[in-house]
């Protein structure tokens, strides 16, 4: 353990990486370090789906585009696939249409269109009760699995990114890094701990009155065709800012309230997309909590499969894995930046977001720390 760097960025999620692609780009000697053997949070346990339609109007709508933007450019030079490209988000209310039709007049609207029942359900036949689709072409997918080992890999081969693996990070006191493997050092620091709240700066955490969110998550064996694209469903317009903070989302609140309790009870919303082997990603679900218990209710799976069945009519194939992820939570931010030293940012993506914004924060946080602009033509 030894070599003095620029920059330590504290873990190895998409959050930590966004920020060392952004410090290496400015030419920085960058050292990411992370306490597993690879990258094992949130940033592979999510659907790889970079959302920008249905984001929170002003900067996360913003972050989401530049991540997208990001994302699509970086990939093919670290060999990422894009799986999916755009959104059907599949209404089934009267009170759904008019919320996909208010967010087609605001400027995040822009490039979206409303696709009729029948071209839905050209696509998903058994969609029985189906009245059309938001359709918006913004947003990508990627297997976040793969990607983001491929992701560290490139950073290393191509931008000279060193990675420490297996090296829990103690303390952050440029230039002192202490690790469980020894003193590394380091100019600066950024800290993305993901959903790690007590061990480093847990004061500063505690703040932000972050808490946790689990989310179950199950993988579905080849429906036997190709979706084109990937799939939300009308609960996803309560749960994205984009379409819920629109006033004719009251109106759809008090329908699914009345309708669907225990789905929005337990955070249940779809989010359907397919890999390139076939099978498909599907979740999830909402729990909040400290320390989230381990314990994965099955009901809450038979709601997520339930809403797959209602929006698109397709009998769920087989399950093929169930998982949980955490990620950090505050009610009233999606991300904090915060300074406990003039050498140190703490990062954390409290929106359950982070993979659709996370190259944007990396890019102002690091343009902000160095006082230049990083960006724009990635
Ligand atoms: C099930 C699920 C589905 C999701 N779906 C989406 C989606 O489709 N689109 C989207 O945009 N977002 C999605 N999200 C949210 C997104 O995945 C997160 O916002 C994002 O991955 C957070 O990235 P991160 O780097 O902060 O955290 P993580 O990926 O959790 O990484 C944090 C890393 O820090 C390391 N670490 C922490 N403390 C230390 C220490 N002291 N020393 C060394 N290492 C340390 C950990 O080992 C870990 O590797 C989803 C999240 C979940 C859980």
């Amino acid at each position: 353990m030894s070599g003095h760097f620029d920059l330590a960025v504290v873990g190895a999620g998409v959050v930590g990486l966004a920020h060392a692609y952004a410090a290496a780009r400015l030419g920085k000697r960058v050292v990411v370090i992370d306490r597993d053997s690879r990258a094992n949070g949130a940033s592979i346990r999510n659907f790889g789906f970079v959302t920008v339609t249905g984001q929170k109007s002003g900067d996360n709508w913003r972050r989401a585009r530049r991540s997208r933007d990001v994302w699509a450019e970086i990939a093919p030079q670290a060999g990422i696939a894009i799986e999916q490209h755009g959104l059907l988000l599949a209404l089934r209310h009267p009170e759904s249409v008019a919320v996909a039709e208010a967010f087609l007049k605001t400027s995040m609207g822009d490039g979206c269109a409303l696709r009729s029942s029948s071209e839905f359900t050209e696509a998903f036949p058994g969609a029985v009760g189906n009245l059309g689709a938001l359709w918006s072409p913004h947003d990508l997918r990627v297997e976040s699995r793969d990607a983001l080992p491929r992701l560290a890999a490139w950073l290393t081969g191509r931008l000279g990114v060193t990675f420490l693996w297996r090296t829990a990070v103690h303390a952050v006191v440029p230039p002192a890094i202490e690790t469980s493997r020894g003193r590394i050092e380091a100019e600066a620091a950024i800290v993305c701990p993901g959903d790690d709240l007590f061990t480093l700066f847990p004061h500063r955490v505690a703040a932000y009155n972050v808490t946790r969110c689990r989310l179950s998550m199950l993988r579905l064996a080849d429906p036997g065709f190709r979706m084109p694209a990937p799939v939300m469903s009308d609960l996803g317009l309560l749960r994205y800012a984009g379409y819920g903070d629109l006033p004719e989302a009251q109106a759809l609140r008090r329908r699914l309230e009345a309708e669907q309790p225990a789905h929005l009870r337990n955070g249940v919303h779809l989010i359907a997309v397919q890999s390139a082997d076939g099978s498909l990603v599907v979740g999830d679900s909402h729990h909040y909590d400290d320390t989230p218990p381990p314990f994965a209710p099955v009901e809450v799976d038979a709601m997520i499969l339930d809403e797959l069945r209602a929006a698109t009519g397709m009998t769920p194939p087989a399950v093929l894995e169930r998982w949980t992820g955490t990620y950090s939570s505050c009610t009233d931010r999606a991300m904090f930046v915060d300074a406990p030293s003039d050498a140190v940012r703490l990062v954390m993506v409290t929106g359950g977001n982070g993979a659709s914004t996370a190259f944007a924060i990396g890019e102002e946080v690091i343009g902000a720390l160095y006082g230049c602009k990083v960006g724009g033509d990635a």
